[in-house]
């Protein structure tokens, strides 16, 4: 058997948004799933919709998902050379040929099909003409008049259209650019492009493109269009539906390997399994379990599968990524050592990055530097509440350990001793060392935080409540 040679050919026109972002992923699945080669292809033959910025950031939301190329990237801007020769092939081999309608003219054709209740296309006025190359001249294939065209689709099946439906398409524009299925055949066809998985929105295209394939005398590549994915009003997703562009979700906390494990599963399916590791992708992927129904895009799935990526992942890996969005947050940036032993207490809490840089505040934040809410400490801090925290405070000072088993014991101790529950104290205590009603395990956060700082905290809190 061949090397499987797949490829992901955005237009830098935009950002790569989830659709995109899942045809890349199973072109590159399938590649590294069956040991073949993956390439990186920029269609930036619409000079004036294309830009070096989108480009930039194409490739940079590829590396960040961890989608690595093989080849490329390749510019078909830089390749115009080599369509001419193709269509000067097709030329030579009375496959193509120069037409002079213009473009008024082709729409009053298509106006005359359409009266007529036929296919609106041009009516292949010059296809017998012999027409030298001239301005303003387009270069048109030469469609089968009958029979069909057909192809096997591993989501679609045997598809087959008319050709009395198909049009004599253009291949190079009167400005001499080729169009996008003569450019797309000639990199598939030069790149060994052994499997194309594509959204079906191109179905459309490709009887075209296999015609292309037989006059070039090529073997076609397999094709398998993919349903396009709703959002939940089972409309093609958009922005409306909470759709971000793929740097997005990265600025908002969303870990790689949580994306392309959310995005693998719009349309493709491991028995009942949710959470896969890329590796684990690389290996289970296969063209067999692509599912043929469309898929709703569920921004509330995302952030579990996120969640739970974060959960899987170790301290040691979350720690840089933890630091860049307590930098971008302008908060103080611990050492790493520091934030390897918070992390766990924040993983079981924090959906994105974003949430666990919030839930650090109160661990990275200095002492003084703690802002209590008036309303909070009237309200948990009460005068009977800071009788408690004032001896507690003074245990806690000769505290043996300041684990979170020795405090545990300590602060049981001194419960007992008063006869209180620790219902009683929890949260006023929570209060005064986090300034929120919220934090992970009071005995935990102790201890992360570290004696000084408890101690500095309650005195900070209960002088603020008092004063
Ligand atoms: N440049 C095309 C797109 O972004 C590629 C389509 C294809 O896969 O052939 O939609």
């Amino acid at each position: 058997m061949h090397t499987v040679v797949t490829r992901f050919p955005p237009s830098p026109t935009g950002n790569l948004h989830i659709g995109g972002a899942r045809t890349a992923l199973f072109n590159w699945l399938l590649a590294r799933s069956m040991g073949g080669r993956f390439v990186l292809r920029l269609e930036d033959t619409d000079v004036d919709r294309s830009s070096r910025e989108m480009t930039h950031s194409i490739l940079e939301a590829m590396r960040w998902l961890g989608l690595d190329w093989d080849e490329g990237p390749f510019y078909q801007s830089q390749r115009f050379d080599l369509y001419q020769r193709f269509i000067d092939h097709l030329l030579d081999k009375g496959r193509a040929y120069y037409c002079s309608c213009t473009p008024q003219e082709v729409e009053q054709m298509r106006e005359e099909a359409r009266e007529k209740g036929e296919k609106p296309k041009y009516n292949g006025r010059c296809r017998e003409r012999n027409l030298d190359p001239g301005p303003e001249r387009v270069v048109r294939f030469k469609s089968p008049l009958e029979g069909e065209t057909a192809f096997k689709d591993v989501l679609k099946g045997d598809v087959a259209v008319d050709n009395r439906e198909l049009d004599d398409f253009v291949l190079r524009r009167a400005d001499g650019t080729p169009t996008y299925n003569l450019a797309v055949v000639v990199d598939d066809v030069e790149m060994g492009i052994t499997h194309i998985l594509r959204g079906d929105d191109h179905l459309s295209n490709t009887p075209k493109q296999v015609l292309l394939y037989r006059a070039l005398e090529t073997e076609l590549p397999v094709f398998g269009h993919v349903p396009m994915i709703m959002g939940p009003d089972k409309k093609r997703l958009s922005k409306r539906h909470g759709a971000m562009s793929v740097l997005e979700y990265r600025r908002q906390g969303f870990l790689p390997e949580a994306m392309t494990n959310y995005l693998v599963r719009l349309g493709w399916s491991y028995g009942d399994q949710e959470i896969f590791s890329q590796a684990e992708l690389r290996e289970k992927f296969s063209l067999r379990n692509l599912s043929k129904s469309a898929c709703v895009f569920d921004p509330d799935k995302l952030l579990w599968v996120n969640s739970q990526h974060i959960k899987a992942n170790s301290p040691q890996e979350l720690a840089p990524l933890l630091q860049d969005f307590l930098q971008a947050n302008d908060l103080p940036c611990p050492d790493t050592g520091y934030l390897i032993q918070l992390i766990p207490l924040l993983q079981p809490r924090a959906k994105t990055m974003q949430e666990m840089a919030d839930w650090a505040v109160p661990f990275v934040r200095a002492d003084q530097d703690l802002v209590y809410d008036p309303e909070l400490l009237d309200k948990f801090l009460t005068a009977e509440i800071a009788y408690y925290l004032r001896q507690l405070l003074n245990i806690l000072r000769d505290a043996p350990g300041f684990d979170k088993d020795s405090l545990e014991a300590c602060i049981g101790d001194f419960l007992q001793e008063q006869g209180i529950r620790f219902k009683k104290l929890a949260q006023p205590i929570r209060v005064a060392l986090t300034a929120s009603k919220a934090s992970p395990g009071l005995f935990e956060s102790m201890e992360i935080l570290g004696q000084k700082s408890v101690l500095a905290r309650l005195e900070r809190a209960l002088q603020q409540a008092e004063g």
